[in-house]
């Protein structure tokens, strides 16, 4: 991995002056967005750092909200539930960490008060179109699987890491594992030599990684198996060109009663079947609009998918965005017909079919 050495040395420095630390990740923080942020604040934490806060724009959801269970709770604050503290947090802080986001637009209602702060502004991130004009200094490659590996990689060239990953402490180790677990979706895509490398040599450093797994995998509540089973069975479409797409708007996610998060990772299910190329998750959000989830087969592109047609964007294979109601469709009932509108669109432009 290409990880400059003068901008090791930047940060190092930057770190070392710093005496008022915020950490920041994109709205509706992933397992990725939680991991790097909580293994960045248990590294600065162990470095003798005493004011750091994570900020976030809204509360991590409750199946990855174990990530910042060896962080202590009164730094690990959000928008939603203590809007007040993080301003205080933002306000006082010289030095701002961006992570696993491309952007401060990425940072919801917290946009405006990242933008505005003199403190310096560091980005760690992974994701396509970094606004690098935004920040004093940029990490950012779509080459690895997560902003957590890319942490990972920094923390290990900072001097006093060195290299040596048993120098992180252990919250941070897991954190990193647990970031790059989710993002990879278990090693089941955007998986480089790079990662397997930082998985070996975390596990190295004693990561328990089975009881990740079992955290991550095997402690959902019943609903959410209920829920994907119906979704597959009666309310995936398929079109002719091979685009899946599934709607769940608020009636359906009452039905089953469904909390933040535990959505998570259907839309990947349909790509299993052989002719499916992409595949689209609509899921209410209260506020008017659908946040949108695109994943697709190597060739063809999520990226594009979301930027023309779902104000978004992310990955070449896995991208998010939005669909506004009454702006780009008259109501929710027809989204159906915009997906396979647009779908058709974008596969005849760019040779899909
Ligand atoms: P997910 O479908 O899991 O919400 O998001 C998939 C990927 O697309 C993630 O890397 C996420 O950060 C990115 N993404 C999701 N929503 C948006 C969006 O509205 N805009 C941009 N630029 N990226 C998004
Ligand atoms: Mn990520």
């Amino acid at each position: 991995m290409n990880i400059c050495t003068s901008d090791i040395e930047k940060l190092d420095a930057l770190i070392e002056g710093a005496k008022g630390i915020v950490i920041t990740a994109h709205i509706h923080p992933d397992g990725d967005a939680a991991g790097s942020t909580n293994a960045l604040l248990s590294y600065l934490r162990s470095r003798g750092k005493e004011n750091v806060r994570i900020v976030y724009p809204e509360p991590l959801a409750d199946t990855i909200s174990f990530v910042a269970a060896g962080s202590d709770k009164s730094l690990v604050l959000d928008a939603v539930t203590a809007p007040e503290g993080c301003r205080t947090a933002v306000v006082s802080a010289d030095l701002i960490f961006c992570l696993d986001c491309n952007s401060f637009t990425r940072t919801g209602v917290l946009e405006d008060m990242m933008r505005s702060s003199s403190a310096s502004k560091v980005l760690i991130d992974h994701h396509l179109n970094p606004d690098v004009e935004a920040y004093d200094l940029v990490f950012s490659t779509p080459q690895v699987s997560s902003a957590s590996e890319l942490l990972y990689n920094i923390l290990l060239a900072l001097p006093d890491v060195a290299g040596n990953v048993s120098r992180l402490p252990r919250s941070s180790a897991e954190a990193l594992m647990t970031g790059m677990t989710t993002d990879t979706n278990n090693f089941s895509n955007s998986v480089y030599p790079s990662t397997f490398a930082m998985a070996s040599g975390l596990l190295d450093a004693g990561v328990d990684r089975d009881g990740i797994l079992q955290k991550l995998f095997n402690e959902y509540r019943e609903n959410r198996l209920r829920m994907m089973g119906w979704l597959l069975y009666e309310n995936m479409k398929i079109t002719d060109a091979g685009v899946a797409y599934m709607v769940v708007t608020s009636d359906i996610a009452e039905r089953f009663g469904i909390l933040e998060g535990e959505t998570e990772g259907f839309v990947n299910l349909p790509l299993a079947i052989g002719r499916v190329k992409m595949s689209l998750f609509l899921k209410i959000d209260g506020n008017g609009f659908f946040r949108v989830s695109v994943r697709s087969k190597k060739g063809y592109s999520s990226n594009l998918c979301a930027t023309r047609y779902f104000h978004g964007g992310g990955h070449e294979n896995a991208s998010g965005g939005r669909l506004f109601f009454p702006q780009d469709i008259a109501a929710p009932e027809a989204a159906a017909a915009y997906i396979e509108r647009v779908t058709d669109e974008l596969f005849k432009e760019e040779g899909y079919v």
